[in-house]
């Protein structure tokens, strides 16, 4: 990951693409975002899909993308990214260690679901 993001660095210093303001980085993440989140309505089938397989690669390419402007956001801000995500995980196993409770977490979740999966069902004015 380290690797990455000292290559990414080094890409973009070589065309100046490192002196844009990390706020129009941010925007450039969120409109990527804005793609992904595009291809979940196909994924889910809110939107048209245009088959499996070209869902599947145009997510992934969609993902690649907001990637990359993460980690350019966070070369610009000087964050390794790599120890962040160390951070990360042991902030993640300090605070969700107990299993049992994290499924618990999960049934109530699926069950809100199941529940306004059936107000939609039934339509409006059904409890
Ligand atoms: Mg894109």
């Amino acid at each position: 990951m380290k690797a990455y993001q000292e290559w990414l660095e080094a890409w973009d210093r070589a065309r100046g693409w490192d002196r844009v303001s990390p706020s129009h980085t941010l925007v450039h993440v969120m409109e990527e975002l804005g793609e992904v989140a595009r291809l979940m309505l196909a994924w889910e089938g809110y939107k048209e899909a245009p088959g499996p397989e070209a869902l599947h690669d145009a997510l992934e390419e969609e993902l690649s993308d907001v990637f990359v402007f993460l980690f350019k956001l966070a070369y610009q801000l000087d964050v390794d990214v790599e120890a962040a995500l160390v951070r990360g995980q042991a902030k993640a196993e300090g605070r969700y260690d107990d299993v049992t409770a994290a499924r618990a977490m999960l049934a109530r979740y699926h069950a809100r679901q199941a529940e306004a999966a059936d107000r939609l069902l039934k339509g409006p004015g059904t409890g």
